[in-house]
């Protein structure tokens, strides 16, 4: 089958590889219908050091099932399903809290002879406690939207969580990627009624405007600490959502969060250390975020996507077959792109 690689900053490649089997009696094996390019995909993109071997990559997918091991129970052949973007056991003391990225028996895509979603097919680990039926084929207008929930939907709508979103708090999210536009759904879908989105893509933010945003700051840096400020009576907003995860992103979070607030973060952090002290002490700021149990919101999320009151979906503008993820690699990097689907 085809399966992409990377090899380096700025070398994907589609390779032939072996057909995945299954291995374990938990295992079964995933034909991939769509899959996309995240975000996180692209700091290895910049970064990933010379390696010969390459390393399988893409963790969001959705597919059907092509074969079982004997002990699976809850997916069978035939079913389309959502891989969320880590496998888990859905049975240890982490699943059952719904921290499914923890969990004790559980993984990522690409690690451990486990493969990536941007591939023909996929052996799925543990597929009982990972995988999630839906209730269409794979020719369903639906599916792009279904896919959103392996990591992106779930990912804005963790920083959401965290963060404690109800109708009485006033949210600002940084960041005008597709984790950040689907921040503000998830936001609005928490009944929030302003929701500040920092971002400077006009295409974009209006896509974010009609998923609810109710104000749009282009300015970033002080300039935009200062119109979020105005637009808040000088105080800042409750939450923060961080979905950049550059050091300019958290400096600006502290800067429009309120006293008293919270700032959560999901845009992967690039840095090790930031401040904590005077603005974040003194005004009792509470740090959150981290990488989505996707898996936990797959059925809190999903009939939304069915019944047709939400389609994050939209955040897809662009479709690649597998010989064109490379070059969708590219679009995205260039920010030709915002988010690219793969047909395989
Ligand atoms: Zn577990």
């Amino acid at each position: 089958m085809k399966a992409t690689y990377i090899y380096g900053a700025g070398d994907v490649r589609v390779i032939d590889v072996p057909d995945p089997s299954i291995q374990q009696s938990t295992d079964a094996i995933v034909r991939v219908v769509r899959a996309c390019i995240c975000g996180s995909d692209l700091h290895p993109y910049h970064h990933m050091a010379p390696n010969s071997a390459g390393n399988s990559i893409g963790h969001e997918f959705v597919g059907v099932v092509e074969d079982t091991g004997s002990e699976v129970r809850t997916v069978k052949r035939g079913d389309l399903v959502i891989a969320p973007f880590a496998w888990s056991d859905g049975t240890c003391d982490f699943c059952r809290e719904g921290l499914q990225t923890s969990c004790r028996h559980g993984g990522f895509w690409n690690m451990g002879g486990v493969g990536g979603g941007q591939a023909e097919a996929v052996r799925v680990p543990l597929a009982d406690g990972t995988l999630v039926a839906a209730p269409v084929t794979e020719d369903s207008p639906l599916v792009p939207s279904l896919l959103t929930l392996s990591d992106v939907y779930g990912t804005g709508y963790h920083a959401a969580i965290r963060a404690n979103v109800n109708s009485r708090t006033t949210v600002t999210v940084i960041g005008d990627g597709a984790v950040g536009l689907l921040a503000v759904l998830s936001a609005r879908g928490l009944g929030a009624e302003q929701i500040i989105l920092m971002g400077r893509h006009k295409d974009r933010t209006d896509l974010g405007r009609e998923f609810g945003a109710t104000d749009v700051v282009a300015d970033r840096g002080d300039e935009g600490i200062e119109r979020v400020r105005e637009l808040t009576g000088g105080d800042g907003t409750h939450v923060v959502i961080e979905a950049v995860g550059y050091m300019p992103a958290y400096e600006q979070a502290v800067g429009v969060v309120r006293q008293g607030g919270v700032v959560s973060r999901v845009g992967v952090p690039q840095y090790e250390s930031a401040p904590i002290g005077g603005r974040v002490f003194y005004g009792n700021i509470s740090l959150t975020g981290g990488p989505a149990p996707a898996r936990a919101y797959i059925e809190t999320l999903m009939p939304g996507i069915l019944d047709g009151r939400v389609d994050p979906g939209r955040v897809f503008d662009r479709e690649v077959d597998l010989d064109g993820v490379p070059d969708g690699y590219r679009a995205m990097d260039t920010r030709e792109a915002l988010k690219v689907i793969v047909r395989p």
